[in-house]
């Protein structure tokens, strides 16, 4: 009875010390399928991304930033419980009406929730489908978007009746992009008042390869057809960003308010994945591998004020962290039963600590794996990826000197492949079984 007594007290000390006023807005803002050479702050020269771009300038932009999935569902699987996936079988996207992210676990909006934000969806879901599965069953007060993985970006037929306001058809007839820009500024007008957490996630750049007229024609330029559409619907995801920012600053919410921007997965350049003409250079590989061309992505966190300004960081980062550094900016204390595998980033940030938020990452796709320790990765990889058969035998490089995973060290440093992969395999001892999908591990 003592000890909760002494629980309940330290948790109440600890969130009333961030009154409401304090707290700021939490925005993720997420891309889907977004090349990691294709945004202007890491060179890109045919799609200009002015206020991607402004972010990093305003924010801590990662060179070492990763997701834990190479796929779309996995990756919001563990961007919104800041857990490792494979810890509740999250392993694939899901394959059937009944699969979706397990009620077992938490969300961010639920965390936020209940520590007094308004909550919002506006964009793609793909955590599930039925109704216990719903966003508004997992801690978000408002949805706007669609449920699935993919979704034209035109009306179309049905179209207007799978673009959801909560449950119902919105009858949407705008381009999609540009309807989920409104969405998003709307909501920051409904809940400026008040702390709120908006999870603005495009289902730009994926796939149907779509885009307006008007912005193709700013692409005249670009031969290739594919490349083409991919540069006008990035245009058009870089003006939403845009719109938002502005509506923020118009608020005079911008120093109020933390964001988080990365992609979902490195973009879809080999055969058997949903290609768009996106470029990972200089890195290999795709999404849906383990390769860094799937997994390391433009990741930028930017806080007026609070996050140095145009500053490059190259600690080793992942979208797990995301839970538990809004959490931190919210005042809300991280329960040890969440088992959070994520890692608080502000006192790295803000130089409070020194060294990099995790000295491991660790990665399983089905039969693919990857771990990156420091410079070193281990990695098996699908041989699809070069245009092959099956899985890679397991493969070493040093990132330091090898960004584009090319010279393979397995034979000459046995020891150290050794020694990841017992770590690897260590950390894989709490992962479960997949729910639902192909693999065996
Ligand atoms: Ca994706």
């Amino acid at each position: 009875m003592f000890r909760a007594w002494g629980a309940v007290t330290a948790l109440l000390f600890t969130v009333t010390s961030i009154t409401a006023a304090d707290k700021p807005n939490i925005i993720v803002i997420l891309a889907d399928d977004l090349g990691y050479a294709d945004v202007g702050y890491h060179g890109c020269r045919d799609i200009p991304t002015p206020h991607i771009d402004a972010l990093a300038k305003g924010g801590t932009y990662f060179t070492n930033g990763y997701v834990s999935g190479p796929y779309c569902s996995p990756t919001r699987a563990g961007l919104l419980t800041g857990r490792y996936q494979t810890r509740f079988g999250h392993e694939f996207n899901p394959t059937s009406a009944n699969a979706g992210l397990p009620r077992s676990e938490l969300t961010l909006a639920q965390h936020l929730k209940s520590a007094g934000y308004a909550t919002g969806l506006v964009g793609k879901w793909h955590l599930g489908s039925t109704e216990q599965q719903h966003p508004q069953q997992r801690g978000f007060d408002e949805f706007f978007g669609f449920l699935g993985g993919a979704h034209s970006y035109f009306p179309q037929k049905n179209n207007s009746e799978t673009i959801l306001r909560g449950h119902k058809p919105a009858g949407e007839t705008e381009y999609l992009t540009d309807a989920l820009a409104r969405e998003a500024v709307a909501f920051v007008e409904k809940y400026k008042k008040q702390p709120f957490f908006l999870y603005l996630a495009f289902n730009a750049v994926h796939t149907p390869m779509q885009a307006t007229e008007e912005r193709l024609k700013k692409f005249a330029s670009i031969a290739d057809e594919q490349r083409r559409i991919y540069a006008a619907m990035t245009m058009a995801m870089d003006e939403a960003i845009g719109q938002l920012r502005a509506k923020l600053k118009a608020e005079k919410l911008d120093e109020k308010t933390l964001i988080f921007f990365f992609s979902d997965n490195g973009g879809p350049t080999m055969k058997g994945t949903t290609i768009n003409a996106s470029s990972n250079a200089p890195l290999r590989g795709s999404k849906r591998t383990t390769l860094e061309g799937g997994i390391r992505v433009p990741f930028i966190v930017h806080w007026p004020g609070k996050i140095p300004a145009g500053r490059k960081y190259d600690g080793l980062v992942i979208q797990l962290d995301i839970v538990p550094t809004a959490l931190a900016a919210a005042g809300v204390p991280l329960k040890p039963e969440w088992k959070i595998d994520g890692v608080n980033w502000l006192p790295y940030l803000t130089g409070e600590k020194t060294g990099s938020p995790h000295e491991t990452l660790y990665w399983r796709f089905g039969s693919q794996m990857a771990i990156r320790q420091g410079d070193w990765k281990l990695v098996v990889y699908d041989l699809a990826a070069e245009g092959g058969r099956g899985m890679s035998p397991p493969r070493l490089y040093n990132l330091a000197h090898d960004i584009g995973e090319e010279t393979d060290l397995f034979s000459q440093q046995p020891d150290k492949a050794r020694q990841l992969q017992a770590a690897w395999d260590e950390w894989n001892k709490a992962n479960v079984a997949p729910l639902w999908g192909g693999g065996k591990k």
